[in-house]
């Protein structure tokens, strides 16, 4: 299909013309991307702390060159991340003219993608002393900056023990003990070798969190690595910072920039990803049918476990849009997927009258951590990419089918 895709009108208020949006569609909104990055762009403007889109949250290249031009580069989670990074934001497409940062970090490398990571990243972070051993030296010689993720064993959520790289046990970061252990018996006084092969530290703890958590973690990084951030050039605050949210404290968040800055003389940087795209996509579906047993299900044309993973595994309950809570408006019902999973539920809603077959459900905040995290389980099909245009447009770019599902089989 044409790259551009077609021109399409959706019957849910975004405008258009031609055929309807097929569902179910993940639309993303190019103009609440832009705001985003603008506010993002704000705050590198004021303080010179470098941002970098984490590309696990968010990964619609179709939107890099623009990302790029506000953010410094991106980061990735794994090999193909970079390459998309490489492909898309740091091309002939994306760059013009300024240099983007291309960022690793893995909780383990293979050796076997060692050689391609070095081609992509120019900035590799380890997660261990022995991982930073055994590939460390070889990144240097290639020119790489080389960071280490600590773990500032400081919890600032409650509940979300899978989002807390703090949690006990936790296997990501170096531990204050398990750092000095490394550098051994001189400890700080003998630094020596170990420590000359970083050129920058990395933590990531916070999710979804406002900048208050982010200066109570640095207070808990200072006290455990603050001897250590002399020697280094660069830090890195991970993501988890909801910038982009309505109420975010940024001056104080610029306040946590500048204290790293200050007194250490570090480049910082941010790699948020919820932030650049939060609130800017929609998953539109469209209803099939309706089941009454003690409460109305109505099922839609997406699932849940396949097309918005992260209901099910945060868990929360997506912004629809014309909905209200249970028992807010008239007529309440719960909304659920077409798998056989029992628990395909995405959430219980009021509406002013019943939905009906075949009306077009749209659910609110659906760009981050959903095309990025589907499956096709239960022979589901992927829903479609589509794209609203600053002009209001909206194209599908990309469509898929039963190749995708078999393609992933043998
Ligand atoms: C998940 C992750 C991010 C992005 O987190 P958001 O919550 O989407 O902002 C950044 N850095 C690392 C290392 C991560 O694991």
């Amino acid at each position: 299909m044409d790259e551009r895709g077609r021109k399409l009108s959706d019957p849910v208020g975004f405008r258009g013309s031609g055929e309807a949006l097929p569902t179910p569609c993940y639309l993303v909104d190019e103009a609440l991307v832009e705001e985003n990055l603008k506010i993002l762009k704000g705050v590198t403007d004021r303080t010179g702390a470098r941002i970098l889109l984490a590309q696990k949250a968010f990964s619609m290249y179709a939107l890099y060159p623009l990302i790029g031009r506000y953010l410094c580069g991106a980061t990735a989670s794994g090999l193909y991340e970079a390459r998309l990074c490489a492909e898309e934001m740091a091309g002939p497409l994306g760059t013009q003219g300024r240099r983007v940062e291309n960022h690793i970090f893995s909780p383990a490398y293979k050796e076997s993608e060692f050689g391609e990571v070095l081609e992509y990243c120019d900035t590799i972070v380890f997660n261990s002393w022995r991982q930073a051993e055994r590939f460390g030296a070889c990144a240097k010689e290639a020119g790489k900056s080389v960071g280490l993720r600590i773990n500032p064993e400081c919890s600032t959520q409650e509940g979300h023990a899978v989002y807390d790289p703090c949690a006990p046990g936790s296997r990501l970061g170096v531990t204050r003990e398990a750092f000095e252990e490394a550098l051994g018996p001189e400890g700080r006084a003998g630094q020596g070798d170990r420590l000359g092969l970083l050129d920058g530290l990395h933590f990531h703890t916070l999710c979804e969190q406002d900048s208050d958590a982010l200066e109570k973690t640095l207070d808990a990084v200072e006290e455990k690595f603050g001897g250590y951030l002399p020697r280094m050039k660069w830090i890195n605050f991970g993501g988890g910072h909801h910038i982009t949210r309505p109420g975010y404290d940024i001056p104080r968040l610029e306040r946590c920039i500048r204290r790293m800055q200050d007194r250490y003389g570090l480049t910082v940087y941010l790699e948020p990803g919820e932030a650049v795209a939060l609130n800017a996509g929609y998953l539109v579906t469209e209803v099939l049918e309706i089941v009454h047993n003690g409460i109305d299900t109505v099922i839609v044309d997406a699932s849940a476990a396949c097309h918005m993973p992260d209901v099910l595994e945060m868990p929360y309950r997506p912004p629809l849009r014309g909905s209200g809570l249970p028992g807010e408006k008239a007529y309440t019902c719960r909304i659920g997927g077409p798998t056989c999973l029992a628990g395909d539920i995405i959430g219980d809603y009021s509406f002013d009258r019943p939905p009906q077959e075949g009306d077009r459900l749209v659910f609110e905040d659906m760009a981050i951590y959903s095309m990025v995290k589907n499956n096709t389980f239960n022979g589901m099909p992927l829903p479609a990419i589509g794209l609203r245009g600053k002009d209001g447009t909206c194209r599908i770019r990309k469509e898929f089918g039963y190749g995708e599902f078999k393609g992933r089989l043998s």
